[in-house]
């Protein structure tokens, strides 16, 4: 291998620990980590959470330090956009003129927020990937008032229960007749749906937008049946869009993503792709083609990037999961839920419960927890290791908590 070694495009999450990882396997080339944001690679999860709720501002999470950077040999350049790549002579340019060569890249480009055209130019308007982003909100949070959330998704229902914590009044205005219409089904939809409303936030669903202006230290939101809302901060969060302009311009294959295949390579084998901006055949559901925006995801994709990196044979089999916070209410999910067919219902007692899906032929396919804090932790822990053992497990003893999960595993 020539001196030019493996180049990482997105110092995120995913970014951030491939290199990592390329040092714990052993790899002993020249790494460089190219990043467009002035930090050290962040988590993002505390930024609709501990970063808008702590009595002080926060600085990013970071996943690493310079000095374990510096002492792994990774070669980190902060502040600067990789802005296209060169296939044929395995080169990428940065947006100041330097090329760099590469004998294999990674491409970590994460993904940007849904933008909503009619909120464009909107001085009110804000949306939430980064820090800065993060800090902005908070400092609006600051100074009180009322806050409209646009978007019943993760991002809006986290972002509601931090400022109701921070004392704003709060609309929620979901287009769709339930909260998190896609992301877990509708009976734990209703559980956080009455936890923001407990705690004063107001839910309008099957809402739908007219028009949003500013007007004066105010945003003036029209809904599609005639009323109005003034509020001092409007929060989108309409979903995020991976970014993929950069491999789409080198002419890699883009299927909702950057397409690759089980061991993360995308159509140029010399090219990878992991976290938000992949998608990938999951082989744990007959190699459908998913996109995870999570943050173990990135976990895992940076773990078995490593491998195919260093010529190792680790294919992507991890069961999806991903978390959510608010209010003292703790979500889990693992698995695709919208594979199943059925659901049956375990209560685990103190107002938690989990909801397995099952497929059409029985098989175990996806647990949904809610309860207070980590109540459903363990046992969603336990029913992620039955769905990569493709477990058909009965109903009745699922939804009995009598039957340990645990001596099903061992069934
Ligand atoms: P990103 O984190 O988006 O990183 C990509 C990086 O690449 C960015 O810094 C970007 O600026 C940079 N980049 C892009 N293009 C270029 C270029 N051309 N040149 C140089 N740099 C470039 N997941 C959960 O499971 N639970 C949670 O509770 C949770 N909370 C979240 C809260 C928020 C507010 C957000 C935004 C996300 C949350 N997530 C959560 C999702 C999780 O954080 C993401 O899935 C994860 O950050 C994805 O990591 P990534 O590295 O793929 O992408
Ligand atoms: P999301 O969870 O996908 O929710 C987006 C919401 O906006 C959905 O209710 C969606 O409804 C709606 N929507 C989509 N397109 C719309 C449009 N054009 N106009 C109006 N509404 C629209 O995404 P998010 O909450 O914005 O989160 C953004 C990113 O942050 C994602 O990557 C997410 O994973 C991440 N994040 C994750 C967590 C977590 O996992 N705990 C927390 C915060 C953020 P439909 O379903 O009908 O499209």
């Amino acid at each position: 291998m020539s001196n030019s070694g493996i180049v990482i495009i997105g110092a995120g999450e995913a970014g951030g620990r491939t290199a990592l990882a390329l040092r714990e396997n052993g790899f002993e080339g020249h790494i460089t980590l190219i990043g467009n944001e002035e930090h050290l690679p962040y988590e993002r999860p505390p930024l609709s959470k501990e970063a808008l709720t702590e009595a002080e501002a926060i600085a990013p999470k970071s996943i690493t330090s310079p000095e374990a950077l510096e002492a792994a040999g990774i070669d980190f350049i902060a502040s600067i956009c990789a802005t296209s790549i060169d296939r044929d002579t395995k080169t990428i340019m940065l947006e100041n003129g330097t090329e760099l060569a590469y004998d294999q890249l990674v491409l970590a480009t994460g993904a940007s927020p849904r933008h909503l055209p009619l909120a464009e130019d909107v001085r009110h308007c804000v949306y939430l990937r980064t820090h800065e982003d993060a800090i902005r909100i908070r400092e609006r949070l600051e100074r009180g008032g009322h806050v409209a959330i646009v978007g019943g998704g993760f991002i809006g229902l986290e972002i509601a229960a931090s400022a109701r914590k921070r004392g704003s009044e709060v609309t929620i205005i979901e287009a769709q007749p339930r909260l998190l219409a896609r992301g877990v089904p509708a009976e734990i939809a209703a559980v956080i749906q009455r936890e923001h409303e407990t705690h004063g936030a107001r839910v309008l669903l099957g809402t739908g937008l007219k028009s949003i202006t500013d007007a004066g230290e105010q945003a003036r939101i029209a809904l599609a049946d005639g009323s109005e809302l003034l509020a001092e901060l409007v929060v989108i969060g309409i979903g995020a869009v991976p970014n993929v302009a950069l491999a789409e311009a080198a002419g890699l294959v883009i299927d909702n993503g950057i397409s690759v295949d089980r061991h993360l390579r995308t159509s140029d084998p010399a090219i990878l792709a992991v976290g938000d901006c992949a998608s990938f055949p999951a082989q744990l559901f007959g190699d459908r083609r998913i996109r995870l925006e999570s943050w173990r995801s990135t976990h895992d994709h940076a773990r078995v990037a490593a491998v195919t990196l260093t010529g190792g044979d680790a294919v992507i089999d991890a069961v999806p999961w991903f978390w959510s916070d608010q209010y003292d209410l703790g979500l889990q999910v693992a698995g695709l839920s919208d594979e199943g067919t059925t659901s049956v219902r375990r209560d685990l007692g103190d107002n938690a419960f989990i909801l397995f899906s099952l497929a059409a032929d029985g098989r175990l396919v996806a647990a949904s927890g809610i309860g207070p804090g980590n109540a459903v932790a363990r046992d969603i822990r336990l029913a992620e290791m039955l769905i990569a053992k493709r477990a058909h497990p009965e109903p009745t003893q699922l939804a009995s908590p009598d039957t340990k999960l645990k001596a099903l595993l061992a069934a």
